[in-house]
């Protein structure tokens, strides 16, 4: 695959193919679906990486569910984390009462969905829950739960359905090791 004019780096081999991940959101929706019986979960979607798995994945869920959106950041145009997580778009609702799950893209150190754990604690949800479509578990900082994971990945960076590299290549359909 090309490089972008305005990237330093080219997306490299795919990872996990479109249908690869077509498959996994709707397994894992199924999951949700059994694990939420009779209850509405509320999928709060962390901005922008997870903004396309959390399309797939409400629409895998076959129960009534309500979103909304949050946004930290922690990288720049690097593909190591700066370790200071920082809040840069709110809730529009309060989650006080309802069955959150977080959706994530990916939890490398864990320090993002940590902050999130812990912010959306304070606001007395009725149940918490994590959700992640990629989890790279040998550089984990802060042990965090994760109650529905798609798939476990090496320490490689990756690209596509929703993940950047500095603002690139979200478009992607595909999930791409990053190349040179
Ligand atoms: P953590 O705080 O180190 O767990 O990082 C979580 C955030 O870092 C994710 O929500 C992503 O936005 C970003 N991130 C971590 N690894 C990658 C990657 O391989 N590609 C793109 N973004 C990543």
């Amino acid at each position: 695959m090309e490089r972008s004019a305005l990237s330093d780096r080219a997306p490299g081999p795919v990872l996990l193919s479109r249908s690869d991940i077509q498959k996994r959101v709707l397994e894992m929706g199924r999951e949700i679906t059994r694990d939420y019986e009779g209850r509405a979960p509320h999928l709060i979607g962390v901005l922008k990486g997870a903004s396309v798995f959390h399309a797939d994945l409400v629409r895998a869920i076959e129960l009534e569910a309500s979103f909304d959106f949050i946004a930290v950041g922690s990288y720049g145009l690097t593909t190591r984390t700066s370790g200071e997580v920082r809040l840069l778009k709110d809730l529009d609702e309060s989650p006080e009462g309802r069955d959150v799950l977080i959706v994530e893209d990916i939890v490398d150190t864990g320090l993002t969905l940590d902050y999130l754990v812990q912010c959306l604690q304070m606001r007395e949800p009725a149940s918490l829950r994590t959700a992640a479509l990629l989890d790279k578990p040998s550089r984990r900082q802060r042990e965090v739960p994760i109650d529905y994971v798609g798939f476990e990945i090496e320490d490689r960076f990756v690209v596509g359905y929703g993940l950047d590299y500095g603002q690139h290549y979200r478009n992607l359909p595909d999930i791409h090791l990053l190349g040179n």
